[in-house]
């Protein structure tokens, strides 16, 4: 990786190499923008710049771009440079079964397992982690140029959390940098916002996430790809996922066809197409996260690993009645999203009127804040489907 393989941002870019170039670096940056737009990827870049062992004269802001060949380069992109760190929002597994025990295979001992974390919906940032975070911040320098620390979804950190870490932002260490993300920054203490340097990321415009994904994953069809851009709205990293996992594409094709099923469906079978839904969630989660860690997480915190996914499945599923909301209008209107069931969807039109396609985008809206809620996924999957049938 390198700032010229990064899609979109450019005038975001320039600001942070100018600031490399003249070594006015400040000690913390606040990212806002997104969620999976670059921010973090960015910010591995940058730390990777200020470090890179090639990268020591620059001249032109032109000459700002890490090598990703030094052991400074390598070891940042590896998240092993003892002077780099990654915080993000994490939730411990508990694996509360008789797995628990470990058997040594040494000893013969049985210890307890160490905790495992997931990231999923509701995860904090919790104190133990700044704590360490401070620790490793104030020790001295040992290896980098600038030590740089980037927390990814600063709001998640509880308030305990969020205190400590405005403890070290009030005392700041020498060739240290903060890298802060959000997609909201409201959310965080205005103390910690006022301290930090903010630089705003914009979702990255239709063309150049086209053109980034056609020569990256020249494989795939161009209006499977388009159609991945508009559902992505500028979040490219979203749209990565998607075309890195060819599960992922499939669900989003079953989904795709269950919309089509649900147009003619009588009642019964909208019990058949909450499961449906339900158990695109489960796979969505399988697909999109580490493999044995997230069938730990599946086993042991099943509803909320489905309501951290289910987000992703009603986000598709709302691509697909914005479509026909346009059609419902204008049979021949461009700019609908799934560009790969133009047919289908312009058969389908007839079918629904406008109010029935609001009324469906609506209810997925509503959903989305339901997820947040205790309601029972299973009846409220069921009643969504129910919602988007014809009648
Ligand atoms: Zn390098």
């Amino acid at each position: 990786m390198s700032f010229a393989q990064i899609a979109g941002h450019e005038g975001t870019l320039q600001v942070l190499k100018k600031a490399v170039l003249t070594g006015r670096i400040p000690q913390a940056y606040l990212f806002v923008g997104p969620s999976n737009v670059g921010k973090t990827l960015t910010a591995v870049e940058l730390a990777k710049a200020l470090n890179c062992e090639a990268l020591t004269a620059p001249e032109t802001i032109d000459d700002i771009e890490p090598c990703d060949q030094c052991s400074s380069c390598v070891r940042i992109a590896k998240g092993i440079h003892p002077d780099f760190r990654i915080v993000q929002p994490v939730t411990r597994i508990n694996a509360i079964d008789d797995e628990e025990m470990e058997l040594d295979p040494v000893t013969g001992e049985r210890s307890k397992k160490k905790d495992e974390f997931v990231q999923m919906e509701g995860a904090e940032i919790r104190i133990a982690q700044v704590r360490e975070l401070i620790e490793s911040a104030s020790l001295m320098t040992n290896q980098a140029r600038r030590r740089m620390y980037i927390v990814t979804r600063a709001e998640a950190m509880n308030i305990a959390a969020a205190n400590a870490f405005l403890k070290t932002l009030e005392e700041p260490s020498a060739a240290t940098t903060f890298v802060l993300t959000t997609a909201s920054p409201s959310d965080l203490l205005p103390t910690i916002v006022s301290r930090c340097q903010v630089v705003n990321f914009h979702p990255v415009p239709a063309a150049a996430a086209r053109d980034f994904l056609v020569s990256r994953y020249p494989e795939v069809s161009a209006e499977q790809i388009q159609s991945i851009v508009a559902m992505s709205s500028g979040r490219i990293g979203w749209a990565i996922k998607l075309l890195q996992q060819p599960d992922v594409l499939q669900i989003r094709s079953d989904l795709l066809d269950l919309c089509v099923r649900l147009a003619g469906a009588e009642w019964e079978e909208c019990l058949r197409g909450g499961e449906l839904l339900v158990d695109a969630a489960e796979r969505w989660w399988l697909a999109t996260n580490e493999e044995e860690i997230a069938e730990k997480a599946l086993k042991a915190s099943r509803d909320r690993v489905l309501r951290t996914s289910m987000g992703d499945i009603l986000d598709i599923l709302a691509t697909w009645f914005r479509d026909l909301l346009l059609l419902a209008s204008d049979a021949t209107a461009d700019g609908i999203i799934n560009m790969d069931r133009a047919e289908q969807l312009r058969g389908l039109a007839g079918r629904y009127d406008a109010k029935k396609c609001e009324a469906a985008c609506e209810h997925l809206q509503r959903m989305h804040g339901q997820l947040q809620q205790n309601a029972n996924l299973r009846l409220a999957a069921e009643n969504l489907a129910l919602r988007l049938i014809v009648t």
